[in-house]
């Protein structure tokens, strides 16, 4: 049964009375309709235009007053009024003599129409909803994606939550430990006291009713958002409202709660809405715990890191000066500077010497394998020819060789090509390889020091147990340290050059060591692109070898650049090439070319938190710096090593200019353009003294 208005100026009202199926208002005023129509819902209003003066007006008027509600408008019309002007205000009309059941066909059918475009405005309405919920979770979504801050995730999920549901009041309460509670109170109009605290309660109530921890309301710390401070304040007739409320676990523990009070009722939408961005947030917040546990767990190793390191320094000064100072002693005794040392004292003082050098090689040997586990294990390459340093070692340890009456020999290869390498870490690899010999041949042996040269191909054919994708350089300088001692059996061949690892025999444990020998030569080869490998025949003896690459300039500052990083400690930051250098259409291709194959090159990759590389043409020295928001310590660095470099290599004085690379790029605030002043600056003040 359908609300009809019947607007008509005549006494006879006959219409109404044939249409028992509906109810009847009965109205001859068109004011009359307006407010009846705000009182009672109205499902078509019929206008009876026969004998109405001013039927056009008044239709049009009713048109328009109830446009708001959508209602249908039948007219009843007869021949004088027909197909006049105002039949565009009805939705259809009837013409007198009024037939009933046409009457009524009319009016059933008008009302279905209006029920069809009722719920077709009402899915629009609905899908318009929807679409708007979507876009707005899709962006709230995407605004928690980009957080791992635990405190602007709450606030980014009560906005999208507050966008969606159009809430007048949330909180939420956050829970990290019983001593650290956050209150997070985001609300349309300020909130009284009263209200705040019954809040507080609230919240603390759900949470021990969670938890059962006891906590007191004043521990939680409050952080409120008005959005109108300025309007009346609400008070507890917020608890009237209708509520949504949800606990936030974080990887299966307690994180938090979440309510929202409305004023207008929350339907089914409007809580899975409501849902989805609590779990979405939940997600993102699981990011952000296990984030903040990783990064916790980080500065906990960097403190253990740091106190190893302090450790180390300790047994470096703790034990050797005392060891140097009680080796000194028996320098002086044996040196025949005192007179009167009974031979028992002198015999005395040469053990104290031998058995004093051994712990200072173990403690060294502790101390490197400790600096390369925490990369501050340090070199300083240089151009240099391996032949002075096979001698030197040949020198320092015949005395060694000759008390097992060893026959020591080196078998030098003339006008070998010159290395860039670390001599000193350099003499450290050889000297342990001739150490090792000396110490595992047996009295009457014959141990060999050899230097040559070996090509990659060579390389290649080699028992390395290591990647021949290392072998970087067409030409290898070879030192091979042999001897005829017990040789090492294939299974341990690969092991000892692990740390710590011997060969188990009681050789080893009776001739002493750490095992760790050969693994930081390993490592001293490896830092200079190098290889270290193993022949042996049990029985028959060792050869050890040690190959260094013949490097061009190029490769040269590669390593240097390699090392330079390494060194400087630099931690990690995202960084920005600023090119290039002052002639662009002269210099860059050279530059470029350079660039790719850094980029190219898996050395530099590993790398890419450099500062700085440089590269070389007859008469330029270039700069280009990485990184603008390096901070002013490593820029210092970074020109000190520059300068050291380029006095090194006497740079300035063969006449050679230095450039540093330009900024190109624009949003770097200038700090790029006054760090090159800056070094431009500092450059002027070393050359000139
Ligand atoms: P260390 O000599 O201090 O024990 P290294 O790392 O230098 O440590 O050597 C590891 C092991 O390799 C030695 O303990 C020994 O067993 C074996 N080794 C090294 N050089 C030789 C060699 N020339 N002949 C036989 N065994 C050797």
């Amino acid at each position: 049964m359908a609300n009809i208005i019947l607007l008509t100026q005549k006494k006879n009202i006959n219409i109404a009375e044939k249409m028992y199926n509906h109810s009847f208002c009965i109205l001859s005023n068109q004011e009359d309709i307006f407010s009846y129509c705000k009182e009672n819902t109205t499902d078509a209003i019929i206008v009876d235009t026969v004998k109405m003066e001013n039927a056009v007006n008044i239709c049009r008027s009713v048109k328009f007053g109830t446009q708001a509600q959508n209602i249908p408008i039948i007219l009843i019309v007869d021949k004088k009024t027909q197909n006049k002007d105002f039949l565009k205000y009805g939705s259809a009309y009837v013409s007198t003599p009024i037939d009933s059941d046409l009457l009524t066909a009319t009016i059933n059918s008008v009302l279905l129409t209006k029920n069809s475009n009722d719920e077709l405005s009402k899915n629009i309405t609905d899908l318009s909803t929807n679409l708007y919920r979507l876009n707005l979770l899709n962006n709230t979504l995407t605004m928690l994606a980009g957080s791992l801050n635990k405190r602007e995730l709450i606030e980014k999920m009560t906005d999208g939550i507050e966008k969606s549901l159009n809430f007048q009041l949330c909180y939420s309460l956050v829970f990290n430990d019983p001593t650290d509670i956050t209150l997070y109170i985001q609300s349309l109009h300020p909130i009284s006291t009263r209200l705040e605290e019954a809040i507080k309660f609230r919240a603390m109530l759900s949470y021990k009713e969670l938890f059962n921890i006891h906590t007191s309301k004043e521990e939680f710390k409050v952080i409120k958002k008005i959005k109108r401070p300025n309007d009346f304040e609400y008070d507890l007739n917020v608890f009237n409202f209708d509520t949504a409320f949800a606990p936030v676990n974080v990887i299966n523990k307690f994180f938090g709660i979440i309510e929202v009070f409305r004023e207008n009722e929350l339907k089914t939408d409007d809580i899975n809405a409501f849902q989805t961005l609590v779990k979405q947030a939940t997600l993102s917040l699981q990011s952000a715990v296990l984030y903040e546990e990783i990064k916790e767990q980080n500065d906990k190793l960097a403190e253990v890191e740091q106190k190893k390191s302090e450790y180390v320094s300790i047994i470096q000064h703790e034990l050797k000066t005392p060891l140097s100072t009680i080796q000194n002693v028996a320098k002086i005794l044996l040196s025949g500077t005192i007179p009167g040392v009974p031979d028992k004292a002198l015999w005395f003082a040469k053990m104290i010497e031998r058995n004093g050098d051994k712990l200072l090689s173990l403690i060294q040997a502790l101390l490197d394998s400790s600096k390369l586990e925490s990369g501050k294990f340090d070199y300083n390459f240089t151009v240099a020819d391996i032949n002075p340093i096979a001698e030197f070692i040949k020198q320092n340890l015949s005395n060694l060789a000759a008390e097992k009456n060893i026959n020591f020999v080196l078998e030098k290869t003339d006008k070998l090509p010159l290395l860039y390498i670390d001599t000193g870490r350099t003499e450290q690899v050889i000297n342990n390889l001739v150490s090792n010999a000396i110490k595992y041949t047996p009295d009457n042996g014959n141990i060999s020091i050899s230097t040559g040269i070996m090509d990659s191909f060579e390389l290649k054919q080699r028992p390395f147990s290591e990647n021949t994708d290392r072998v970087i350089a067409d030409e290898y300088v070879i030192v091979k340290v042999s001897d005829n001692g017990p040789g090492i059996a294939k299974e341990d061949i690969s092991r000892i050059f692990e740390k710590f690892e011997q060969v188990k025999s009681s050789l080893s444990r009776s001739v002493g060591g750490t095992g760790l020998g050969l693994y930081i030569a390993k490592e001293i080869a490896k830092a200079h692109n190098g290889f270290l490998w193993l022949e042996s025949v049990v029985g028959q003896g060792s050869d050890f070898y040690f190959a260094l690459p013949v490097l061009t300039v190029d490769e040269q500052l590669d390593m240097q650049l390699k090392q330079d990083i390494s060194n400087a400690d630099i931690e990690k930051k995202s960084f920005r090439v600023i090119t290039l250098c002052e002639n662009k259409t002269q210099e860059e291709p050279y530059l470029v070319d350079f660039i790719k194959k850094l980029d190219s090159d898996n050395v530099f990759k590993k790398t890419a938190d450099s500062k700085y590389f440089y590269t070389e043409t007859k008469e330029r020295l270039y700069y280009t710096f990485y990184d603008v928001n390096m901070n002013i310590q490593i820029f210092n660095f970074v020109v000190q090593r520059i300068m050291d470099f380029a006095k090194k290599d006497d740079i300035i004085n063969k006449g050679k200019k230095i450039y540093f690379s330009k900024v190109c790029y624009p949003d770097d605030g200038g700090a790029a353009e006054e760090l090159i002043k800056k070094s431009k600056k500092m450059l002027k003040e070393v050359i000139n003294g």
